[in-house]
């Protein structure tokens, strides 16, 4: 029997990451007692060294990491046998999460994406929406997201410029974008020589550019330094702390409270039921001790795959089939987001690229989301296009050859001496839908080292998915030619198994029928379960994920508070 801890708390979080870090802030001043149980420990700026062999080729931190202990399985369909495994999982166990190292990109969604099904029916017909998707409009539209987007960036501090505060459409902005209620905090990361080209060949395309929104200080903000622009934070954490994690903002602002008790090297493995099937507590291994901490309500944030590993994991008589899963939706609706189909394109001459980070670019929108006409096209939604400026040296001589040398030996070395800094890859983010047969559950034969089931995913892009990829290959190619590029490789779209943009698992949504969590990120089933993380959005939108998973955590948090008595445990 686990050991009880001594005082019960009224919240636990499971994992202090992009999500959990987040929710903790507004639960704790709200003067919540609130107990984070975080696997990973926490890093110091003086961790993060600007090293591209121990970052990004040795893999640290990940080599020691429980989730390179749990790397899901990847089939393409319910037929196929199982992939070759990942080597290393891409997210972090730490306090802070993954977003230590993350890129920082910002984004909000557009409001078409919260009502994909209404609106393309609206515009298009129904016949539109692909067969075999299980896609649903959201339970909330963008206008209520809205003044959680604005908290988030104001609390994180992003950088960006807007395109429309309260419907004054600004064109050095994302015209595309929905109304904001006012500027970022900050304004947008410096520009570089590349970046104006790039902006410069958009316009000559007759197409609206403007600065990707970043989570990183383009200027001193609170307490934390402005950027260095030298890189190396592609898998690197900050260290000078001007790019947002939740270990340097939301963390520490809600540990100051005093209602923040941070437990690291905790790694929880079930949440309790009681007879009435609400949650109790969590059971967790610590220090080579098992323990359970009760708590009113549970907050799960452990990212897409571990949150459907955990309810699965979490059976009892009154959850057979896991926590939450009476319905069988756990793992239903899961999507990884279609990052591939690239376009990467070779230029006359050095772009200057060496001072740089990746989430400093120029972006395109004029192809994403429903903000062009489809009706002649076979296909919904489309692509965010981003050219950024980071480079670094092992990434630089890894470069395609573009069949103009060899691979190898001495007339390879001259290509790559020349050229190392001549290349680009545009960044495509593209609408991806969930289907009936695309899901997660748990691996009948692979277990972590503590006899647990991996998770699985049964996964791959459909036929919408392919016809998006190609359509916005095409825009990318336009942009790099418009830009002088003199060679340009097409990638192709691949069966992709764990991702750093995983969506779904546990969707949000008003039929219980079909989805794990209400409106709020409550569990239909389990009234004080709170889910936070991409696993809950239906939708992925053009663009990165934490920005949505950060206002729809706050956004929890903020209900919980407001319906605390309803909400928690007696
Ligand atoms: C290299 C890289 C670049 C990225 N760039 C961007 C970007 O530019 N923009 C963007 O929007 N997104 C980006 N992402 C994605 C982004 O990191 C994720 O969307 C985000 O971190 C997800 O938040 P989360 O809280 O769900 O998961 P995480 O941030 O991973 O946090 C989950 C936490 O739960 C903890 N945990 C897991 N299991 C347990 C357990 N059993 N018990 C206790 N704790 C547990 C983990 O240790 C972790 O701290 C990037 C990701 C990577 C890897
Ligand atoms: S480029 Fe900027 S955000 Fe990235 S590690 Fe350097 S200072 Fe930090």
């Amino acid at each position: 029997m686990p050991t009880s801890q001594p005082s019960p708390a009224d919240v636990v979080i499971i994992g202090l990451g992009a999500a959990g870090g987040v929710a903790a802030l507004p639960l704790a001043r709200a003067g919540l007692t609130v107990v984070g149980l975080e696997a990973g420990r926490r890093h110091s700026p003086a961790d993060f060294a600007p090293d591209e062999l121990r970052n990004n080729v040795r893999g640290w931190p990940h080599a020691v990491q429980k989730a390179n202990r749990e790397i899901p399985t990847h089939r393409p369909n319910a037929s196929s046998p199982t992939l070759p495994r990942l080597a290393v999982h891409p997210m972090m166990n730490a306090v802070g999460g993954t977003s230590l190292h993350y890129w920082a990109q910002s984004w909000r969604l557009n409001p078409w994406d919260f009502k994909v099904v209404s609106e393309t029916t609206r515009r298009y017909g129904a016949s539109r929406v692909p067969r075999g998707s299980t896609i649903e409009d959201w339970p909330l539209d963008y206008a209520e997201l809205e003044p959680y987007y604005d908290a988030v960036e104001y609390e994180i501090g992003v950088s960006g410029k807007a395109g429309n505060v309260n419907g004054t459409i600004d064109p050095r902005g994302n015209v595309f974008e929905g109304p904001r209620r006012r500027e970022y905090p900050m304004p947008p990361l410096r520009r570089t020589g590349f970046t104006e080209m790039m902006a410069d060949a958009a316009r000559s395309l007759g197409w609206r550019p403007f600065p990707g929104p970043a989570a990183i200080n383009s200027q001193p903000n609170q307490d934390r330094s402005a950027c260095m622009y030298h890189g190396y934070c592609d898998r690197g954490g900050c260290h000078v702390s001007a790019k947002n994690s939740t270990a340097v903002t939301t963390i520490p602002r809600a540990e100051a409270t005093g209602r923040l008790t941070v437990v690291t090297e905790a790694t929880v493995t079930r949440i309790e039921v009681d007879a009435r099937g609400r949650a109790s507590g969590v059971r967790y291994l610590k220090d080579g001790r098992e323990l359970f901490q009760p708590a009113r309500v549970v907050l799960l944030a452990s990212y897409v795959y571990e949150n459907v590993r955990l309810l699965l994991l979490s059976t009892s008589p009154a959850f057979p089939r896991g926590l939450s899963n009476n319905r069988g939706q756990v793992g239903r609706h899961y999507f990884a987001h279609n990052l591939g189909g690239g376009a990467t394109a070779l230029f006359p001459r050095d772009l200057n690229t060496w001072y740089g980070l990746p989430a400093q670019g120029t972006a395109v929108d004029d192809w994403a989301d429903d903000n062009f006409d489809h009706s002649g096209l076979d296909f919904i939604g489309g692509g965010n296009l981003f050219l950024y400026s980071d480079r670094r040296p092992i990434a630089a001589a890894n470069m395609n050859t573009f069949g103009k040398a060899p691979q190898w030996g001495s007339r390879w070395k001259a290509f790559v001496s020349e050229n190392a800094d001549r290349w680009k890859n545009a960044y495509l983010q593209k609408t991806t839908l969930p289907y009936e047969d695309n899901y997660l559950d748990l691996d009948p034969v692979v277990k972590d080292p503590l006899g647990f089931p991996v998770c699985r995913i049964t996964f791959d892009f459909k036929e919408n998915e392919r016809r998006v990829a190609a359509f916005v290959q095409e825009k990318a190619v336009q942009w790099l030619q418009a830009a002088g590029a003199i060679a340009i490789e097409r990638g192709s779209v691949n069966p992709t198994g764990p991702t750093t943009h995983a969506y779904g698992g546990t969707r949000m949504g008003f039929d219980a029928e079909t989805n794990v969590v209400d409106r709020w990120g409550f569990s239909h089933e389990v009234p004080n379960l709170g889910i936070l993380g991409a696993s809950v959005m239906g939708t992925s939108g053009s663009r990165n994920p934490t920005l949505t998973v950060q206002a729809l955590a706050w956004r929890t948090a903020d209900h919980l508070v407001k319906s605390w008595s309803q909400r928690a445990d007696a």
